[in-house]
């Protein structure tokens, strides 16, 4: 097999004013042709340390893709530096300088001569179009390691690894296989957890492989299976995910881009409930976030946020007796706002949520301390008590994560 490396060329990825998207995305495409990586590399625009870090890559590793350094400014030195290494002469490519004048043309702007920088390409490389852009994109074999140039900016890089650079790939290593993937998303078990559960499963299981990932949002599982055709790949998924259903299945959610919020919104919908949430720490998170999801105006009838004491009394109606005797941070309250938001919206589903997100703690209770109560007409009420760690932010995101899983289950 072969191994890649990517080298992302700009100084300004070194100061941290941008990070390196352009190296994930390219992992993660070439990872689904089967292409190893091995290395990414970053450098500044310096010729020396450029032309360094290709050397090592010109050692290591059998294809090359750099972005960055094709533009038009003097900083922009990504040819000259593999230049020094390669000794390739540089030439201005016909049909690039071309739609470079028309594209000023087009524009009614001045060309600078600067900008006849941008259609240099090596001799005798294979020349990818630019087709949202100026800088073509080049692949260059040399001594017997291949070599991919292409623009910073990603979207021109993007559209070129698509269009040219991967169908190249593709071909050059007689990749004829199918590549398929499926996201499984689960939430309410951590990744250590499933981990453990699925132990065997993953030790043993070549194709597909199982990668396990906690996100912000619960755990998800990325199955890559490889195959000579698309139906004999999604076969390998199917079997490779029933497994794993077998044995974690109650925490799963969905597959690809179904989260917990589209979950929940289609259990509402298929249960003819409509849902209302009593906010307090979270602000409006709940809320925000189920009506991000197309459809949720068929389930979702609104929030009342209720940060301030006077609010919950006043508004939401929560009892003195309860804020006297209880305080806001308490489970009587949290089973009141529920009750109280369902009634007051005309839902049949109330969720609330009170709670200490910090940094100082509130009525003698830590910090972290949140209650989730909810109220499903005539069938469930309850408040859940938890402890909560992290910042302000962290502990308004699990409140609102934990909203979610308590509706699922
Ligand atoms: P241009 O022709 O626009 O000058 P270029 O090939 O010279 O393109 P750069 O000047 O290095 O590329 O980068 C152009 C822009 O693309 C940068 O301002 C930056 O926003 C973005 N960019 C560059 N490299 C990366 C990267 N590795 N990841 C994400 N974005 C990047
Ligand atoms: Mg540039």
């Amino acid at each position: 097999t072969v191994n890649a490396e990517i080298v992302a060329v700009g100084t300004e990825l070194l100061l941290g004013q941008i990070a390196n998207t352009n190296a994930q995305w390219i992992s993660e495409q070439l990872a689904l042709h089967g292409i190893n990586v091995y290395y990414h590399g970053v450098v500044g625009d310096n010729l020396t340390r450029a032309k360094d870090i290709f050397d090592a890559a010109q050692n290591r590793s059998d294809v090359i893709i750099v972005t960055g350094g094709l533009g038009p400014t003097d900083d922009d030195l990504t040819r000259e530096a593999f230049q020094l290494l390669s000794g390739i002469e540089i030439i201005e490519h016909n049909p690039s300088m071309k739609k470079i004048e028309a594209y000023f043309k087009r524009n009614n702007t001045v060309m600078t001569p600067n900008n006849r920088k941008q259609a240099r390409v090596f001799h005798g490389a294979s020349i990818i179009e630019n087709n949202v852009g100026m800088a073509p994109g080049m692949i260059v074999e040399y001594q017997s390691k291949t070599w991919v140039f292409l623009p910073g900016v990603p979207r021109e890089m993007k559209s070129m690894m698509n269009e040219g650079v991967l169908p190249y790939l593709s071909q050059l290593h007689g990749q004829t296989d199918v590549i398929k993937s499926y996201v499984l998303r689960f939430i309410g078990i951590g990744e250590s957890k499933l981990e453990h559960e699925l132990k065997e499963l993953i030790d043993s299981q070549q194709n597909p492989t199982i990668a396990p990932l906690a996100q912000a949002d619960g755990v998800v599982i990325r199955l890559t299976a490889k195959a000579s055709s698309e139906e004999r790949a999604i076969d390998l998924l199917e079997q490779t995910k029933s497994a794993i259903l077998a044995k974690v299945g109650p925490y799963f959610i969905g597959m690809n881009d179904e989260n917990i919020e589209h979950r929940i919104v289609s259990l509402l919908r298929d249960g003819q409930h409509k849902i209302a949430s009593a906010e307090s720490l979270t602000g409006g998170k709940f809320i925000e976030k189920m009506i991000a999801v197309p459809g949720a105006s068929v389930v979702c009838n609104g929030a009342i946020v209720c940060y301030d004491e006077s609010v919950k009394r006043d508004v939401l109606q929560v009892s003195s007796s309860t804020l006297d005797n209880f305080g806001t941070v308490s489970e009587a309250c949290a089973l009141e706002m529920s009750q109280n938001v369902a009634k007051l919206l005309g839902t049949s589903v109330g969720i609330s949520f009170t709670g200490i997100a910090g940094p100082d703690s509130v009525e003698g209770k830590a910090v972290g301390t949140v209650y989730i109560s909810i109220y499903i007409e005539g069938v469930d009420h309850f408040a859940n008590k938890y402890e909560f760690i992290g910042d302000r932010e962290a502990i308004r995101q699990r409140a609102v994560l934990k909203g979610y899983e308590l509706l699922f289950h």
